[in-house]
């Protein structure tokens, strides 16, 4: 009883010395916060904070460390809250950091080819800056609307150009952080080499929120494609899928993105969506974007077929038609059934097809009215596996991470590609890191959050 009063006054005192700070409006309180800093996309949040705070400035974010790494407190960044992987879920003993209204594009620096953008600013909004100034910003997913730049970097989030562009990790010349105590690391180089010592910005990229919280970044960009061709390609099997890749980036080049749908996957959505571009049946397809001349891409695709690599291929003629075959891969009809599951894998090209089957016939077998729907980047040796279970007694989502993690770990592959780990997969980490990784991952992080009041409980 002593202890749960001792916790409410130094709340107390904290969230006056909070307001003291940044003024009444950026501290919100009981009911004045929303149900969305509940939980990400991953729907696996289960409490409100007891505060969120939403500083505009990265002075603002620097004062907010200070106070709570004085007192002890835990703070959790939220960006878009797009996540998969928990990793923006507080508890109900967190403060939150709301990026919102850390928002805007500084600078587009069209000699240089940069943009200086703070970390609150949604992914779409900074694409659409890059576009207006006849530039390119080559990070791209499915959530541009809703997710930040912030969330994008933490979670080195990856997309549908990884394959041409790289990850959200190679868009980044500079970046500026705060660490826990509030210390204001502000790198904001602009250069493509810059061998100056250690390469900081890295510490921060994929750390989720445990090391530091990003306030503002230096993106690369890229020159405007002038137009790009979207082809869906019908396959009889995996093997010729991976071929179709290598092939499309040996002959026709500037493959800007490469998406593979298994069966059960598009047969499912696109008969929800009514998008029916072949006559026959293809046990797969394929979403192939490049941006070579429309005749060379026609030419490649008709000499795929000749030589039987796939068997029928459509070319989007219209802005509507390319939109129709990406609404497949989004896969929004899929969000309605129960218990879904979404896991983002990585393993060797080569064990791709393998991995594939041997996962989908697991689940099969031990839940056979269970959907194991199966698709992927492919190319940057990326499968996202979503599963609708109706389970047994005693088993939840657990037993099916088990069961597909294991098959990764089976294939030499990795337990997240690209959403990250979160709060979700920490206890499968050790399935795709060694326990020298993990040890030196936690140096770093005694090094740089010694009490351990950045996003705990996520990662490691
Ligand atoms: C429809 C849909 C499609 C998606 N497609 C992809 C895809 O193709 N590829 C992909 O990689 N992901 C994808 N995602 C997942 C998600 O959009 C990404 O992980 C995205 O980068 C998260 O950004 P966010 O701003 O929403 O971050 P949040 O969900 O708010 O946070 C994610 C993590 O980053 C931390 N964080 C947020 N902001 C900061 C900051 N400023 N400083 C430090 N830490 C911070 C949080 O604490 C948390 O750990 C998709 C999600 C949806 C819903």
């Amino acid at each position: 009883m002593t202890l749960h009063r001792d916790r409410d006054i130094s709340r107390e005192s904290l969230i006056a010395d909070l307001r003291a700070a940044l003024g009444k409006g950026a501290v919100l309180t009981g009911a004045e916060i929303g149900a969305r800093h509940v939980s990400d996309m991953s729907a696996t949040g289960t409490a409100p904070p007891f505060a969120v705070l939403r500083p505009r400035t990265a002075a603002e974010v620097s004062a907010i460390l200070r106070l709570c790494h004085s007192a002890g407190q835990s703070v959790i960044a939220q960006g878009g809250m797009t996540g998969l992987a928990g990793g923006g879920n507080p508890t109900a003993n967190d403060i939150v950091i709301s990026m919102e209204l850390l928002r805007g594009i500084e600078e587009i620096d069209t000699v240089s080819a940069t943009m200086t953008v703070k970390a609150g600013t949604p992914l779409e909004e900074c694409q659409q800056a890059a576009a207006d100034a006849g530039l390119f910003l080559a990070l791209d997913l499915g959530s541009r609307g809703s997710c930040q730049i912030g969330g994008n970097l933490s979670t080195n989030a990856g997309g549908i150009r990884v394959i041409r562009y790289g990850m959200a990790r190679e868009q980044v010349l500079g970046l500026e952080a705060v660490l826990a105590d509030g210390t204001v690391v502000s790198s904001l180089n602009k250069m493509l080499k810059n061998n100056a010592g250690y390469d900081l910005k890295h510490l921060f990229i994929g750390s989720e929120g445990t090391l530091g919280i990003i306030t503002r970044a230096v993106l690369r960009l890229h020159p405007r494609p002038a137009a790009i061709a979207t082809a869906l390609c019908g396959l009889a099997d995996d093997k010729a899928i991976i071929t179709l890749l290598r092939r499309a980036q040996a002959e026709l080049g500037n493959v800007m993105a490469f998406e593979a749908l298994w069966p059960d996957y598009h047969r499912h959505v696109a008969q929800i969506l009514d998008v029916r571009p072949f006559s026959d049946d293809h046990a797969f397809w394929v979403i192939l974007e490049s941006t070579a001349k429309a005749d060379d891409v026609e030419a490649f695709l008709a000499g795929m077929i000749e030589e039987g690599v796939m068997q029928d291929c459509a070319v989007a003629q219209t802005e509507a038609q390319a939109h129709a075959f990406w609404s497949v891969r989004d896969g929004h009809p899929v969000d309605d059934l129960p218990n879904i599951v979404n896991f983002d894998v990585s393993l060797p090209i080569m064990q791709i097809g393998a991995f594939a089957a041997d996962c989908h016939a697991a689940i099969k077998m031990r839940w056979p009215s269970a959907h194991c729907f199966i698709y992927g980047h492919i190319g940057d040796s990326n499968l996202h596996i979503t599963t609708s279970i109706d389970y047994g007694p005693g088993e939840d989502m657990h037993t099916v991470d088990d069961l597909v993690y294991g098959a990764v770990k089976a294939h030499s592959g990795s337990i997240s590609a690209e959403h990250g780990i979160g709060s979700l997969k920490r206890s499968y980490l050790h399935l795709s890191r060694s326990p020298q990784e993990l040890a030196l991952m936690r140096t770093l992080k005694q090094a740089l959050d010694p009490s351990g009041i950045l996003n705990p409980g996520k990662v490691i």
